[in-house]
């Protein structure tokens, strides 16, 4: 029987994997490659957290194939290039993929398709990524959703999603074994300074971790996730993100998960928590319906008002107190601090940094995306691009622009005893929980108390956010008078 190639990409596992299902369905032998090609993703080549977790990840993909007696074949793009020699080498007739669906990947694979095609080759692509094909979803008139509350509900209304198939218990090879693949240390995804170790102890790459993240989030942070969700202090968020967007666990398997968690605890519809993390997996499917309908979206503003927006002449300073998590303002700089320690950073503190950046600063939206991009290991073109989108108030359901995020009164709020904020800012731990949001306005006594001096220890505030905030509604004045 002659072999079927398996091209692995952003979908590193081997349950709910329809294109592994269907390339050894009859036993076939297959040959499973991942191909490494970044130049092909042109701007948005994947960044260097993102690169750490692939490695990590194709490492323990391959670990999971080596125990079925596979080999993973790694290879360098172009992958045109890379998949025909792996033709010629094997003699396979079939090639199966999962789909992506940035802008780069659309055109890239829809090119191979043909090329094989024309070849002679059996060329299928299946999905593995989402509940529901981006181009399935229509409002009534068959167009796009530009907002999320009919888009859920309209994906609710559609068939449950299929239930994911189980992992293959076993796979066969091409009878003249697989051909060699370069070593995985060649691909050049580590960085040369170290510094990705401090990632190792947040994270497990990999599908057994994902797997193990989602049933501690099942036993431990369902039942309460629509009340704990916005404390960034809690560990009561699913952190799925990276593995979702490396395809290690797919939406699928997370949807029936819940369903079935459900069910064993005999709720006999959705329960609050498990609603709303659903939703938020809904958002997930929002941010690829947004992208695959609106190409530009990484790059250009939805609303195209906001190209004319009055950004700040910044000569790179304000940015780097926002990067580095320097900016005075604890909300801001606990939340910049633990995205550059773990590559990931709480949702609702990704909303109070991107709008200092956005409506305080008034640096471009773009640029935090692009900080983001290099930095989180969740990083993913379509959900950061709704995310800063929606900060910024020129996206798809965005944040209206006169909301303005008060970092102060954010971690009042979220943070109330300032847990998050001594966390990871621990020059301000010796403060009393009320004045760790806003250390420039806690009495003398308070700071020497602590031991902490201002300016010397931590920062006062790069910018006034009562003045910054007026400076920001009046520029949106500006672009909304002129349209
Ligand atoms: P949970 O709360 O457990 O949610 C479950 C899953 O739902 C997540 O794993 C994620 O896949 C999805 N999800 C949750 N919230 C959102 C959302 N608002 N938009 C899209 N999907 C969501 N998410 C990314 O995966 N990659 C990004 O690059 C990214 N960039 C963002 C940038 C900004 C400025 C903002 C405001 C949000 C961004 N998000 C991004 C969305 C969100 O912050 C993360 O998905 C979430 O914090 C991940 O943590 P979790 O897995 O514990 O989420």
């Amino acid at each position: 029987m002659t072999a079927a190639i398996v091209w692995f990409r952003r979908d590193l596992r081997l349950a709910d994997n329809p294109a592994l299902q269907a390339a050894c369905a009859g036993n076939r032998p297959i040959v499973p490659v991942y191909v490494h090609a970044p130049e092909e993703l042109g701007a948005w080549a994947p960044g260097a957290a993102s690169d750490w977790w692939l490695h990590q990840s194709l490492a323990a993909l391959a670990g999971e194939l080596r125990e079925l007696g596979l080999d993973l074949v790694l290879r360098r793009g172009p992958s045109l290039q890379a998949l025909t020699r792996l033709i010629r080498e094997t003699g396979a007739d079939a090639v199966h993929w999962n789909r992506l669906y940035e802008p780069a990947i659309i055109a890239r694979d829809r090119e191979i398709k043909a090329e094989l095609r024309r070849a002679g080759l059996e060329v299928h692509s299946h999905n593995a990524a989402l509940l529901h094909e981006p181009w399935t979803v229509q409002t009534g008139t068959g167009g796009d959703y530009r907002a999320f509350t009919p888009f859920w509900k309209a994906c609710r209304r559609r068939e449950e999603p299929p239930a994911p198939a189980p992992a293959p218990t076993q796979l066969a090879a091409p009878a003249g074994g697989l051909p060699e693949g370069e070593p995985l240390d060649a691909m050049g995804l580590l960085p040369a300074i170290r510094w990705d170790r401090k990632l190792e102890g947040h994270w497990q790459p990999g599908s057994a971790g994902a797997e193990a993240r989602l049933a501690a989030f099942l036993d431990d942070g369902l039942a309460s996730y629509d009340e704990g969700r916005d404390l960034p202090a809690q560990p009561a968020t699913s952190r799925l993100s990276p593995h979702l967007h490396f395809g290690e666990i797919g939406p699928r398997q997370v949807w029936h998960a819940v369903q079935r968690r459900l069910a064993r605890d005999g709720a006999g519809s959705l329960t609050a928590g498990a609603e709303a993390f659903l939703a938020e997996v809904g958002w997930r499917e929002f941010a690829y319906h947004v992208l695959f309908h609106h190409p530009g979206f990484p790059d250009e503003p939805l609303n195209p008002r906001f190209s004319r927006f009055p950004w700040r002449e910044d000569d790179g300073r304000l940015r780097h107190a926002w990067e580095r998590g320097e900016t005075g303002l604890p909300m801001v700089d606990a939340g910049m601090r633990e995205l550059w320690a773990t590559g990931w950073m709480h949702n609702r503190v990704r909303m109070v940094t991107g709008s200092l950046l956005v409506k305080n600063l008034r640096l471009p939206w773009q640029q935090g995306e692009r900080w983001f991009w290099d930095t989180l290991v969740d990083a993913d073109l379509a959900s950061n691009s709704l995310g800063w989108q929606w900060v910024a108030g020129s996206g798809a359901d965005a944040a209206p622009y006169f909301r303005v995020f008060n970092p102060v009164r954010q971690g009042e709020r979220f943070d109330p005893d300032g847990e998050y904020v001594a966390r990871w800012i621990p020059e301000l731990a010796g403060l009393p929980a009320q004045h760790r949001h806003a250390p420039w306005q806690a009495p003398a006594s308070a700071l020497r108390a602590a031991g902490l001096r201002l300016d010397e220890h931590y920062p006062r505030p790069v910018v006034d956010l009562k003045r910054s905030r007026e400076e920001a509604l009046e520029a949106f004045q500006l672009i909304k008078q002129a349209s």
